[in-house]
């Protein structure tokens, strides 16, 4: 099983696999009823493919609400397969949501090792961290609705509860605005060299229904909005916003881009304030991203208005500027009660403690020092560990550097500065080199299981891992 479990204990016992199973689920728990519809299709398949397997029977799953379970963790849960019957016990909608997945992972290892029974065992279950992110950037290739949701089922599998949506940057806005339509409309296209159009976004409509796909899986979204860097897109469409203000196209290749937001111009942050508004309503959860990543002060050091802005703020410095806007947007966002994410740049200046620093640089022990140092809480997805987009060896597709399955299940947190403030790990995958839906899967496809695994279970067993992946079908 991928994640594996915490603990395992054999009863020594055989359960027949049924033709089916009925999943009894507390009244209490009727918000699981799509999700216990995915488990009976998806074993279905399975009988379906392999028919000899399975027995005339129907097996029970009860489901068994538990709200005082003495629990370590709010997902807590319990398997007890016996030779009749299944009972899951959990106090969470994504306690029951794991402990099916667990099981539908041991019907398809049996049935792939050619076995027509289960064994019985009692398994207690339970995540190390909350924070199990997948990250997917939209703006450089972007990705349509069903993708997102094959993205999102993907994530299910191996219970992964955070999709990190990258939604803008300099090669595209993806978001319908209605305060700001110029956005989708302008800043959602571009010219490709060979002079087509490229581009796209989503409706309020599909953003909603990404939405609640997602939450029906219990996966929680976070919306990122790159500010101040990375924005030539939003420069496109409202160029007012620059330093300078000329005609920008929409960028065509990859890169760090000098002309960034103008944090000099009150204008801006009332721009971004109306904006978050309308975002905020669209999304929500919990959670925001703000970006905060590779801002060049290029343009800043001779612009006026920032000048002025570092003058009245008595500043030290332009990195320092950054450091105000961003702790001006996290006020407006935490007045809407959002949790402010960003990435671990803005630690480089003084900037309010409750942001979650992402930290990516490197291989982000740094960033982890920074972080305790401010008081920041902080996620770990290092650019040269778990970075998705990076080539998963010698021959494989991807960017020149190189993160194999091996480095990618080596992330060790334990080992990082400030592991108290460290709500848990994620893999990005950016996608300057991933054009279409079969490269984006091979990319993270078996590497982000072993993300899953180490942010689910601190004990490391990289062999076990190789031999589970075997086991599930699912190594090349
Ligand atoms: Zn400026």
């Amino acid at each position: 099983m991928i994640p594996y479990p915490r603990e395992i204990q054999s009863l020594g016992g055989k359960m027949s696999l049924p033709k089916r199973f009925e999943v009894i689920c507390p009244d209490e728990m009727s918000c699981l009823a799509a999700y216990i519809q995915r488990f009976n299709e998806a074993y279905q398949r399975l009988v379906d493919a392999f028919p000899a397997s399975v027995s005339s029977d129907v097996r029970k799953i009860k489901l068994n609400l538990m709200p005082r379970i003495a629990a370590s963790h709010k997902d807590m849960h319990m398997i007890m397969i016996d030779e009749g019957a299944v009972t899951l016990s959990a106090k969470s909608e994504n306690g029951f949501r794991y402990g099916l997945t667990t099981l539908k992972q041991l019907c398809k290892i049996a049935v792939n090792a050619g076995r027509d029974h289960l064994e019985t065992a009692r398994i207690i279950d339970y995540p190390v961290y909350d924070y199990r992110g997948l990250h997917l950037d939209v703006s450089r290739h972007f990705f349509g609705v069903e993708v997102v949701k094959n993205y999102l089922d993907y994530m299910d599998e191996f219970k992964l509860n955070h999709l990190h949506w990258h939604l803008s940057d300099d090669q595209g806005w993806r978001i319908e605005s209605t305060k700001f339509p110029l956005l989708h409309e302008v800043g959602a296209y571009r010219y490709e060299a060979d002079g087509k159009l490229y581009g796209g976004y989503y409706s309020h409509e599909e953003i909603k229904q990404i939405l609640e796909y997602a939450e029906g899986l219990g996966i929680e979204v976070i919306p990122e909005i790159d500010l101040p860097g990375h924005t030539v897109a939003m420069l496109a469409a409202y160029p007012s916003l620059a330093c300078f203000p000329r005609e920008f196209e929409v960028e065509t290749h990859w890169g760090v881009f000098d002309d960034i937001l103008c944090v000099g111009k009150p204008k801006t942050v009332s721009f971004l304030e109306e904006l978050l508004d309308e975002l905020c309503e669209l999304f929500p959860g919990r959670y925001f991203h703000i970006g905060g990543d590779e801002a060049p002060k290029t343009r800043w050091q001779d612009c006026p208005n920032c000048k002025a802005m570092l003058k009245e703020h008595v500043l030290p410095d332009f990195e320092a500027l950054q450091g105000w806007f961003t702790n001006e947007i996290v006020k407006i966002l935490r007045a809407k009660g959002k949790e402010v994410l960003a990435w671990d740049e803005v630690l480089d200046s003084p900037v309010d403690s409750s942001i979650i620093a992402m930290a990516w640089r490197g291989d982000a022990k740094d960033s982890a020092k920074l972080a305790l140092k401010n008081g920041n809480r902080y996620i770990l997805s290092p650019n040269s560990i778990t970075y998705l987009d990076w080539s998963a060896g010698e021959g494989e597709p991807g960017r020149k550097e190189i993160s194999t399955l091996e480095n990618v299940y080596g992330i060790d947190p334990q080992s990082y500065e400030g592991a108290h403030l460290c709500l848990g790990i994620q893999a990005n995958l950016w996608t300057e080199y991933i054009p279409d839906e079969t490269r984006l899967f091979r990319m993270l496809h078996p590497r982000a299981m072993a993300l899953a695994e180490r942010a689910w279970n601190p004990r490391s067993d990289y062999e076990g891992f190789l031999s589970r992946l075997k086991a599930l079908g699912e190594l090349r």
